[in-house]
C-alpha cells in the first residue's frame, strides 16, 4: 500500500484541518448528499497538481478556499497534503515517506512542496508521473464521470488510455524534448544569424589580412634583396674608392713635382739677366692658363654635381609618376553622385532617342564625362612632390645651361691662351737661344702639367660620380631601414660585430668578397624600386591591429561554428530521442491496448453475462487547418508526398465496439444508462488492471447499478484492490461492505467533518 494519509485544511467545505488515514486496501467515504464527499476526491486532484479548476468545480483559485459562514471565518488559504509510504521507492526519492503539499492563496498564487521543501509544479508532476500517479488521470473518477471515457471523442479516449498505460511520463519527456528541440532550433537560428552578421566583416578583414600577408612577403623578399644589394654596393663603393685613391696618389705626386719644377723655372726666368719681354709674357701666360684651368676645374665639378642632381630629380619624378599611375582616386561621394546624376540624365535621354546618330552622341557625352571626371581627380590627387621636384629640376637645368655657357667661354679662353702659348713656344724654339733654356723648361713643365691635370680631372669626375653613387647608397640605407627595419643593415655586422654604425673595414673588402658587377646591381636596384612601388600600392597600414581584429573575429566565428555543431548535435539527438519516445509510446500502446482488450472483454462478459466489447485503434483523416502563411504550403506539400493529401492529416484515436448478449444492440449510442455505467466500469477496471496505479478514487461510480450488478461491482472491486489501493465514495451498501475502513462525512453549518465509523453507522450515515 502506497497511500498513507490525506490532510485537508481550509479546502472547500473542510474549514478545519481534517485527516484521512488509508490503512486498508479499500477505504469507503460515505455521507449524505452535499456533505462534502466529492470535495475529498477533489482534494486528491488538487494536491496532485490539477490545473483545471473546472474539473474541481471552480472558476478561480479562490473557489478552492473555505468561504466562511456565520460561525467560522473564511480562510486565507486552502492546503492539502498527501503522504505516501515510499519504503518500496515507488517514487523516485530516497525517503521512506514522501509528502506532497499544495497551498492556494486568495490571490490565486499556488505553492508546492515535497517533504516540506518548496518545489515547482513541474517537479511534483514529474515525481508523480514516474509512479503512474497523475492529477486528472485515469485513477480519479469523479462523480458522474464514469462514462467520460465513453462520451469522449476517439482522440481524447486514446489520450486517456495512454495515461492509464503509464505512457504519460514518456509524453512528458517527449514534450520536454520537443520544447528543448524548439529552443535548440531557435538557438541554431540565432547563432546562424550571428554568423551571417559577422561574415561580411570577416570577409573584409580576410582580404585585408591577405593583402598584409602579401605585403609582408614582399617586404621579406625586399629585405633579402636589399641585404645583397646594399652589401655589394658597400663593397663596390669601398673598392672603387680604394682604387681611385691608388690611381690618384701618383698623379697628385707628379702634379706637386711639376708645380715645383714650374716654380723653379719661373724663378730662374724672373731672376735672369736676360729677363725680357718674352719671359714676362711666358710668366703672365702661365698665370692666366693656370687661372683658366682652375676655373674650368671648378665649372666641371659644379657641372658634375648639377648633372647628378638633375639625374636624381628626374628619378624622383619618374617614381612619383609611376606611383600616380597606380594611385587610388580619393573621390568624395558627392562627386560620385554628381557624376551618377549626369550619367543618369544621359541614359534618360538615350532611352528616348531613336536615331543612331543621336545615341552615338550621347555615348560620346558619357565617355567624356567619365574621362574628365578621372583626369580632374587624377590632377587633384597628383602629389605636390612632383610639382616641387619639377621646379627644382628646372632650376638645376637652368644652372646647367649657365655652367655649359661658362664652360664654353672658359674653353674658348683656354684655347686662345693655348694658341698664344703654342705661338710663343714656336718663336722661342726658333731662337735657339741658350738663354731660353729656362723658358723651354717652363713650356715643358706646363705641357706635362696639362696632361697630368687632364688625368686628374678624369679621376675627379670618377670621384664625383662615385660620390653620387654613395649618396644614393646612403639614401637607400635610410629607406631600407625605415621600410624593413634595422635588421636589414646586418650585412655590415660580421666584420664589425657590436658596432652598428661601422661600415665594412678596408681589410674586409677582400677578393672573395668581390661585389656583383654594376649591371647586376642596377637590375637589383630596379627590382627593389618595383617592389617598393607594389608595396606602396598595396596601401596596407596598421597591420597589427587588423591582424589582431581578424584573429579575434575568426576565433569568435570558430566558436560560433563549434556552438552550431554542438547545437546541431543536440538537436539531432533530441530528434532521435523524440522518435524513440514516439516509438516507445506506440509499441507500448499497442501491447497495452491488447491487454486492456483482453480484460475489458472479460469484465464486460462478467457484467453482462456474455457479449463482446473491445477497443479499436483507428486512423482518422482530418482536414488540416488552412495554412497561415505561404511557408506552410511547403509543409503541406511534404505531407502530400508522404501519402497525405494537401489539406488532410492522419490522427489516431480509439473507438469502442460493444455487442450486448441477446440484444441486437451495437454501438454506444444505443445503450441504456445502466448499460453505459456497466460498460464504463468494465473499461475503467480493465485499464486499471493492466497497469495498476498505486491508488484509485471512484466517486459514486456505482450510483446507477441495481442490486445484482452492485454485487458484481463489489466482486470486481475486491479483485482490483489486490493491485491498487481503493478509495470509494459511495451510497451503495454493497460497496461499503467491501471496505476495510469507513469514513463518514457530515456537514454542520456548512462545515464538513470527517469521522471513522463502523459499517452499520455507515449504512445509517449514507442514508
Ligand atoms: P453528493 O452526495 O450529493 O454528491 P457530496 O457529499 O459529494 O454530495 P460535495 O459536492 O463534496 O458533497 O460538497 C458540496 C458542498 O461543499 C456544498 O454544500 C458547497 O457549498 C460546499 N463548498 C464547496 N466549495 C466551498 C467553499 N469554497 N467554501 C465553503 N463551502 C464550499
Amino acid at each position: 500500500m502506497y497511500l498513507k494519509s490525506l490532510e485537508i485544511s481550509g479546502f472547500k467545505s473542510f474549514a478545519k484541518k481534517s485527516d484521512l488515514f488509508f490503512t486498508t486496501p479499500i477505504t469507503s467515504i460515505v455521507g449524505p448528499n452535499g456533505s462534502g464527499k466529492s470535495n475529498v476526491a477533489e482534494a486528491f486532484r488538487f494536491v496532485l497538481g490539477e490545473q483545471s479548476l473546472k474539473s474541481m468545480r471552480g472558476k478561480k483559485g479562490e473557489d478552492m478556499i473555505w468561504n466562511g459562514n456565520n460561525d467560522v471565518a473564511r480562510s486565507n488559504r486552502a492546503s492539502v497534503k498527501i503522504v505516501f509510504d515510499n519504503s518500496r521507492r515507488f517514487l523516485n526519492l530516497d525517503f521512506d515517506e514522501v509528502s506532497v503539499e499544495r497551498t492556494v492563496f486568495r490571490d490565486g498564487v499556488n505553492e508546492y512542496s515535497i517533504n516540506g521543501t518548496r518545489v515547482r509544479l513541474k517537479d511534483v508532476l514529474e515525481l508523480l508521473a514516474t509512479a503512474h500517479v497523475g492529477s486528472s488521470g485515469h485513477h480519479i473518477i469523479s462523480q458522474g464521470e464514469a462514462d467520460r471515457i465513453l462520451n469522449s471523442n476517439v482522440k481524447e479516449r486514446k489520450a486517456m488510455i495512454e495515461d492509464a498505460l503509464g505512457l504519460k511520463i514518456y509524453q512528458y519527456k517527449m514534450e520536454e524534448s520537443e520544447r528543448k528541440l524548439a529552443k535548440t532550433e531557435e538557438n541554431i537560428k540565432s547563432v546562424e544569424s550571428l554568423r551571417r552578421e559577422i561574415l561580411p566583416h570577416i570577409k573584409f578583414l580576410k582580404k585585408q589580412v591577405e593583402k598584409i600577408e602579401k605585403a609582408l612577403e614582399m617586404k621579406a623578399s625586399l629585405g633579402e634583396l636589399y641585404k645583397t644589394y646594399l652589401r655589394d654596393e658597400n663593397l663596390y663603393i669601398h673598392t672603387a674608392k680604394e682604387k681611385l685613391a691608388t690611381e690618384k696618389a701618383p698623379i697628385e705626386k707628379r702634379l706637386k713635382e711639376l708645380e715645383h719644377d714650374l716654380a723653379e723655372a719661373k724663378s730662374i726666368l724672373e731672376k735672369s739677366k736676360n729677363h725680357d719681354q718674352k719671359s714676362d709674357h711666358i710668366i703672365a701666360l702661365e698665370g692666366k692658363i693656370r687661372a683658366v684651368r682652375d676655373q674650368k676645374d671648378e665649372i666641371f665639378r659644379d657641372l658634375g654635381r648639377t648633372e647628378g642632381s638633375i639625374a636624381s630629380e628626374e628619378r624622383i619624378i619618374k617614381k612619383e609618376r609611376e606611383l600616380m599611375q597606380t594611385l587610388e582616386l580619393n573621390v568624395s561621394i558627392r562627386d560620385v553622385e554628381g557624376l551618377a546624376a549626369e550619367i543618369d540624365q544621359n541614359i534618360a535621354l538615350a532611352e528616348k532617342e531613336t536615331a543612331l546618330d543621336g545615341l552615338r552622341k550621347i555615348i560620346g557625352n558619357v565617355r567624356s564625362l567619365i574621362t574628365n571626371f578621372v583626369s580632374r581627380h587624377r590632377q587633384k590627387t597628383a602629389g605636390q612632390n612632383i610639382v616641387d621636384s619639377e621646379k627644382t629640376l628646372a632650376d638645376f637645368k637652368a644652372k646647367k645651361v649657365d655652367l655649359d655657357g661658362r664652360l664654353a667661354t672658359v674653353k674658348t679662353e683656354e684655347e686662345k691662351l693655348s694658341k698664344e702659348y703654342a705661338d710663343l713656344r714656336t718663336e722661342i724654339d726658333a731662337e735657339k737661344d741658350t738663354n731660353r733654356a729656362a723658358e723651354k723648361k717652363l713650356f715643358e713643365v706646363m705641357t706635362a702639367q696639362n696632361a697630368v691635370i687632364a688625368e686628374r680631372n678624369i679621376i675627379r669626375a670618377r670621384e664625383e660620380s662615385l660620390r653620387i653613387e654613395e649618396e644614393g647608397y646612403k639614401r637607400e640605407i635610410g629607406e631600407a631601414a625605415a621600410l624593413i627595419g634595422r635588421e636589414v643593415l646586418d650585412f655590415q655586422k660580421p666584420q664589425n660585430a657590436g658596432n652598428e654604425n661601422a661600415v665594412i673595414s678596408e681589410n674586409s673588402v677582400a677578393v672573395d668578397n668581390a661585389p656583383a658587377d654594376r649591371p647586376t646591381q642596377h637590375d637589383r636596384r630596379r627590382e627593389i624600386e618595383k617592389i617598393k612601388i607594389r608595396l606602396e600600392e598595396s596601401g596596407v597600414g596598421a597591420s597589427d591591429e587588423t591582424m589582431k581584429e581578424f584573429r579575434e573575429v575568426s576565433e569568435r566565428d570558430t566558436f560560433l561554428v563549434h556552438e552550431l555543431e554542438d547545437l546541431e548535435k543536440s538537436a539531432e539527438s533530441l530528434r532521435a530521442l523524440i522518435k524513440d519516445f514516439g516509438q516507445k509510446i506506440s509499441t507500448e500502446f499497442a501491447t497495452g491496448l491488447e491487454k486492456i482488450n483482453k480484460q475489458f472483454g472479460e469484465f464486460f462478459g462478467l457484467m453482462f453475462g456474455g457479449g463482446e466489447a473491445k477497443l479499436i485503434l483507428i486512423k482518422e483523416k482530418k482536414r488540416r487547418a488552412a495554412p497561415a502563411d505561404a511557408d506552410l504550403d511547403l509543409v503541406a506539400g511534404m505531407a502530400a508526398s508522404m501519402g497525405e493529401t494537401e489539406d488532410e492529416e492522419v490522427e489516431e484515436g480509439v473507438d469502442i465496439s460493444v455487442n450486448l448478449p441477446r440484444k441486437k444492440v451495437k454501438g454506444l449510442m444505443m445503450l441504456s444508462g445502466g448499460e453505459r455505467a456497466l460498460t464504463s466500469i468494465a473499461l475503467i477496471f480493465a485499464m486499471s488492471q493492466v497497469k495498476p496505479p498505486p491508488f484509485i478514487i471512484l466517486d459514486e461510480t456505482d450510483a446507477a447499478l441495481d442490486e445484482a450488478n452492485s454485487k458484481k461491482y463489489g466482486d470486481m472491486i475486491e479483485n482490483l484492490a489486490k493491485y491498487s489501493q481503493l478509495i470509494l465514495i459511495t451510497h451503495n451498501r454493497e460497496t461499503m461492505a467491501r471496505a476495510g475502513v469507513l469514513y463518514g462525512v457530515t456537514m454542520l453549518s456548512g462545515v464538513s467533518k470527517l469521522l471513522s465509523i463502523q459499517f452499520d453507522e455507515a449504512v445509517q450515515v449514507a442514508k
